[in-house]
């Protein structure tokens, strides 16, 4: 199949420099993807002028029936799309729902956010303040839909889900987007936003996407666009320099790789509630889409004292999960996503082991018939005595099924050891110490974008460690990145221009009137 892309309001597809995309469970080539001969300035030209221009004379609530229409077409075509994550990505039947519901959710949540707001063009802050000793003269802040393209690149883990949250916030905000898929995983995203386009939800403009290509996208921005990029620090970092970006002051933001961690509190023992809600998480973790989440837990944070029933635990859990082709109803874990992927992730486990030794490796995993052909990778699980003394363990991101087990003695080391990561997307807490998860969330918070704490009342009630809600804020300071996602209206901000506006009372006051207050 040749994967097209839809620019300027029309499908393209070119047939040289084509990426071939694959089965990750039999290796076989689906199809292909080349960007070749897209004119990127032409196509950011058309999605700001065309598609801003259309989205702009409608107000929020209108812009968020469009996102329930979207929804709509995409739960219609729901089968369809878990075959292709199945078929693209080899993810198993939870995994695919992760992704593709994850997407639908975000945009009905925003879709029902957006209808209880007005037709009203803009944002206010109230109520202002005087500025001088005349009391008539006073400012408020305005917020405005940029007027300009969102550029969405994403990563290849998420084709539904990563493309459609950011999708949802910059279209109800009244910003038309160009998406720019990982290649390796692009063919569900191509054939969402197919389905999008033959059903005419959109105006023109409003939603482009680029398959394949796209090296010189950053080279064409102008003050007016934004970036949000979702992938590794080192492809965001080398799109951030980018010359004309830093020339520009072009609104970056990034959601990158990251350390997460989980932590059980020193109260814990075996049999309490927590130790079993701790060890379910570590181990959804390592499985769901076979480690490969931005927001997996990578560091096991636990007491000296819990280092040999934690590891039991969990060998004996992880042993039990049946790893092989998804399209098997028993199989609970697939393969990581190509060949490319399961090199970098045995070079990354290469690194973790100079600082920390394997205690459950390839020999305690589960795996089907017939996995001889694909990219799968064994769940391993590391150990480190002295996590206050390492550096690689917080620093080298394997994106698959690896975490490594860290010790502390007091809850001082575990907040040092948590912050080591360099600032983390999310942290989980598990205890039923009150004054210690009040102390732990507080000293957590400043290096992490979430954190969960999880005790026996929301044992089960809970959303997860690495499910990210479109009500909560997404992303992290340092080495995740910088950036913030959602948390429900808060995700409009990155998609408007503020300003304050000065003038008398009375027009301060209708400037009020006429816009939308926002409380997020
Ligand atoms: P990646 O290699 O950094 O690629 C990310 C995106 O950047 C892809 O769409 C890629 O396109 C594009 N890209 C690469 N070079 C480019 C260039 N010169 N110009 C324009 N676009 C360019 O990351 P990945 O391997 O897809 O994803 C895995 C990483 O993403 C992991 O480190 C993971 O932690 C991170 N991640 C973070 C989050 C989060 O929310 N924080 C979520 C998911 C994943 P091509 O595919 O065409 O190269």
């Amino acid at each position: 199949m040749k994967i097209e892309s839809f620019i300027c309001g029309a499908w393209h597809h070119t047939s040289t420099n084509e990426s071939k995309l694959i089965n990750p469970v039999s290796a076989e080539v689906i199809a292909s993807a080349s960007g070749d001969g897209i004119d990127s300035a032409k196509a950011l030209a058309y999605s700001r002028e065309v598609g801003g221009s259309n989205l702009r004379v409608m107000g929020y609530s209108d812009r968020a029936l469009l996102l329930k229409k979207i929804a709509e077409v995409l739960i219609e075509n729901r089968d369809r799309y878990n075959h292709i994550s199945l078929e693209n990505s080899g993810c198993t039947v939870g995994d695919a729902a992760f992704d593709v519901d994850g997407g639908i959710g975000t945009l009905k949540y925003y879709a029902s956010l957006g209808k209880r707001l007005g037709e009203q063009a803009y944002l206010v802050e109230g109520p202002g303040e005087q500025l001088t000793r005349d009391e008539n003269f006073r400012a408020i802040h305005i917020l405005t839909p940029l007027q300009g393209v969102a550029v969405h690149i994403n990563a290849f883990n998420f084709p539904s889900w990563g493309m459609w949250e950011k999708v949802a916030v910059s279209l109800l905000a009244g910003v038309p987007c160009l998406v720019k898929p990982a290649t390796s995983t692009c063919l569900l995203s191509y054939e969402m936003v197919k389905d999008v386009v033959a059903q005419g939800i959109l105006p023109a403009g409003a939603l482009s996407l680029l398959c394949g290509g796209g090296r010189d996208l950053m080279d064409h921005l102008t003050s007016d666009d934004v970036v949000a990029f979702t992938g590794s620090a080192d492809t965001a970092n080398i799109l951030r320099s980018n010359s004309n970006v830093i020339a520009k002051n072009v609104r970056f933001a990034v959601e990158a790789d990251s350390l997460n961690s989980c932590i059980l509190g020193l109260d814990v023992k075996k049999d309490d509630a927590e130790f079993s809600f701790f060890i379910k998480e570590v181990v959804r973790e390592l499985s769901v889409k076979a480690g490969q989440k931005c927001t997996a837990i990578r560091r096991v944070i636990i007491p000296k004292g819990m280092k040999k029933d934690v590891v039991e635990a969990l060998k004996a859990r992880l042993g039990t999960i049946l790893i092989g082709d998804p399209r098997d109803e028993n199989v609970r874990m697939g393969p990581l996503v190509n060949d490319a992927q399961k090199t970098a992730a045995e070079e990354g486990l290469a690194k973790l082991v100079t600082e920390a030794e394997v205690v459950i490796g390839e020999e305690n995993a589960n795996f089907a018939e017939g996995v001889e052909q694909g990219s799968f990778f064994a769940p391993r699980i590391l150990l480190c005595d002295q996590p206050l003394l390492a550096k690689k363990i917080h620093e080298i991101e394997v994106f698959g099924p690896v975490a490594t087990i860290m010790t502390y003695e007091t809850n001082v080391q575990a907040y040092q050891i948590g912050a080591m990561g360099g600032g983390s997307l999310v942290c989980s807490i598990f205890t039923s110490d009150d004054e210690f998860a009040q102390e732990a969330a507080l000293k957590l918070a400043p290096y992490h974008g979430r954190v969960l704490i999880v005790n026996e009342e929301i044992g089960k009630g809970h959303s997860g460690h690495g499910v990210v809600m479109p009500q909560s804020i997404h992303g992290g300071p340092g080495r995740a990145g910088g950036g913030e996602e959602l948390g429900g209206l808060r995700g409009l901000y990155f998609y408007h221009r503020r300003s304050a506006i000065q003038a008398s009372a009375k027009r301060v006051q209708s400037i009020l009137d006429n816009g939308l207050a926002l409380n997020a």
